[in-house]
C-alpha cells in the first residue's frame, strides 16, 4: 500500500488519522509543522499528503504552493484539512493545488473515502487494487500476474522489481514514462541508480511476459522511454 504524509499540529487529530490509515494498510508518517513536513518530503516522496491548513510557521496553503512549484513534488496528491468553511478559503486551498478539501470536524470514514478517490485518480498503484489491461491482470494483494481470459489464464513468473515496474506501467496504460520517472516510482525517489538499470529490468519483464506472448505490451518509445499498451503491435515501434 501507499505511503501517506499527515501534516497536522494537533496531536489528537494526527493520531486519529494515522491510526485509521495504518489500519487500512497505509504506511503513515506524521509531521507537526511545516519544517518537519518539508524534511519528510525531502527524504521520501509520499504517495499522498494530508495537509492541515493552520500550522505553526508556514501555513498549509504556503506549503501546498511551494510543493506545486517544485518539479519534484508537483505531482504529489494533496488533501487539505481545515476548520475553516468559508467559500473563499476553499477556493484558496484548491487554487494552491489541493486535489480535495475536507472541513473539520470530519469522520475518519470520510477522509478514507476521499483518500481512496484521490489515489484512484492520481496514483492508482498506491492502492492494492488489481489492475487489468487487455488480457493481462496484476494483483498486488496476491502478487500474481496472469494472462488470458476466463478459465484459460496463464500464471506468469515475475520478479519483485519487474512486478513493481509492471504495476506502475499498467496503472497508466498508453502513458509514456521516462527512465527517470520509472526510477523514482519503482526504485524510490532519491535512490541513485543508472538509467540503464531500467532497460535491464524492462528486458527481464518482457522475458517474464513472453510465455504468454505478451512481451509486446511493454513498448519502447524511441528517445522518450517506455509505455504499456493493452493491445500491442498496432502502430509500429514495438518491443525493440
Ligand atoms: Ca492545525
Amino acid at each position: 500500500m501507499g505511503r501517506v504524509l499527515v501534516v497536522e499540529d494537533e496531536p489528537a487529530i494526527a493520531e486519529l488519522i494515522a491510526l485509521n490509515l495504518r489500519h487500512q494498510g497505509f504506511e503513515v508518517v506524521v509531521a507537526a509543522d511545516a519544517e518537519a513536513a518539508q524534511a519528510q518530503i525531502d527524504r521520501v516522496l509520499p504517495d499522498l499528503v494530508v495537509l492541515d491548513w493552520m500550522l505553526p510557521g508556514a501555513s498549509g496553503v504556503q506549503l501546498a504552493r511551494r510543493w506545486r512549484a517544485d518539479p519534484r513534488t508537483r505531482e504529489v496528491p494533496l488533501i487539505m484539512l481545515t476548520a475553516r468553511a468559508a467559500e473563499a478559503d476553499t477556493i484558496a486551498g484548491l487554487d494552491a493545488g489541493a486535489d480535495d478539501y475536507l472541513t473539520k470536524p470530519f469522520s475518519p470514514g470520510e477522509l478514507q473515502a476521499r483518500i481512496r478517490a484521490v489515489l484512484r485518480r492520481r496514483a492508482p498503484s498506491a492502492l492494492d487494487l488489481p489492475v487489468e489491461a487487455g488480457a493481462l491482470r496484476l494483483d498486488p494483494g496476491s502478487r500474481r500476474v496472469s494472462h488470458g481470459s476466463g478459465g484459460a489464464r496463464v500464471e506468469l513468473k515475475v520478479g519483485p522489481t519487474e512486478f513493481r515496474l509492471l504495476h506502475v506501467l499498467m496503472s497508466h496504460p498508453e502513458r509514456v514514462h521516462t527512465r527517470s520517472q520509472l526510477l523514482n516510482r519503482v526504485w524510490g525517489d532519491h535512490v541513485f541508480i543508472e538509467e540503464r538499470t531500467v532497460d535491464v529490468h524492462v528486458k527481464r519483464l518482457r522475458e517474464a511476459l513472453a510465455p504468454a506472448g505478451a512481451q509486446g505490451m511493454v513498448e519502447t518509445v524511441r528517445g522518450a522511454g517506455y509505455r504499456f499498451v493493452a493491445q500491442p503491435g498496432a502502430d509500429g515501434e514495438g518491443a525493440a
